[in-house]
């Protein structure tokens, strides 16, 4: 479903991605962990293509991300491509960046109805099955400022669900939550696992890997030091370097 090839990405003289090689197949979750700064989520925005790549390439159901190739060529897909190709991968931030003028229904109807063209009724109907599906049906007039953290993270989750992606990408969706808030979202990324969604999830939440990740893929310094089932991992790490992250985290 997700093949990342040879990915490099530098900011100015900042090397942060420095050649990542990663592959996620269809109905897997992969959860990725490392210490700050080693390129979580800039790993995670060039999947989007809200990072370009300088070298390497990103395909998501067989699509090449960004681009379009021709011969041995690549050229860069004009933005309205590359918006058509967004809305097929969902993004859930850890600040939650919901529409603060817009209610709940309304920031769940917006993208189908704005990016997809769905009729209003539909994306309506739609989208209150979604609130169901998140614990959130009786707060559809509600607007995000009178939710907890916690709700409002779950209403991110719904509205990244209306498109329909074929994947979902979570950058710590639950790092700024309140501990007692942690779980109800973290239930929420449970039962869509469940359900088998393909995922990748950057969190710190180690236990939850554990239980959910097919993957786990542990960063530093811009590269992979290790991946493999959480088992191997996370219980029996091979490299010094993930043994040093999780004795801090755990
Ligand atoms: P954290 O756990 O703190 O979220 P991370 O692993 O997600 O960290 P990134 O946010 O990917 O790390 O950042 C990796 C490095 O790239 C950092 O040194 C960061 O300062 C730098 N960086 C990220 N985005 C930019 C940008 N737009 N311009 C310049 N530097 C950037
Ligand atoms: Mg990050």
């Amino acid at each position: 479903m997700v093949d990342i090839r040879s990915v490099h990405k530098s900011f100015g003289s900042l090397d942060v991605l420095k050649g990542i090689d990663l592959e996620v197949r269809t109905g897997e979750v992969t959860v990725v962990l490392g210490p700050s700064g080693s390129g979580k989520s800039t790993l995670l925005r060039t999947i989007n293509h809200l990072e370009k790549v300088d070298h390497g390439a990103i395909s998501v159901d067989g699509a090449l991300i960004g681009y379009r190739r021709s011969g041995d060529k690549l050229y860069e897909l004009p933005e309205r491509e590359v918006l058509k190709q967004r809305t097929r991968i969902g993004f859930v931030f850890q600040n939650f960046h919901l529409f603060p003028h817009l209610t709940v229904l309304e920031n769940v109807i917006e993208a189908p109805v704005a990016a997809l063209k769905r009729p209003r009724n539909e994306a309506v109907d739609s989208a209150r099955r979604l609130l169901e599906r998140v614990g959130l049906a009786d707060k559809a007039d509600t607007y995000p400022r009178q939710l907890s953290g916690g709700q409002q993270q779950r209403v991110a989750i719904a509205r990244a669900l209306a498109l329909e992606p074929k994947l979902l990408l979570f950058d710590e969706p639950t790092s700024a939550l309140d501990p007692e808030l942690v779980g109800e979202v973290l239930d929420v990324i449970r039962d869509l696992a469940g359900q088998g969604t393909t995922m990748i999830v950057v969190t710190h939440e180690i236990a939850f890997a554990r239980e959910i990740a097919d993957t786990v893929v542990f960063m530093a310094d811009g590269r992979i030091v290790e991946q493999g089932p959480p088992g191997e991992v996370l219980d029996a790490p091979r490299e010094d370097r993930t043994r040093a992250f999780l004795s801090k985290v755990l």
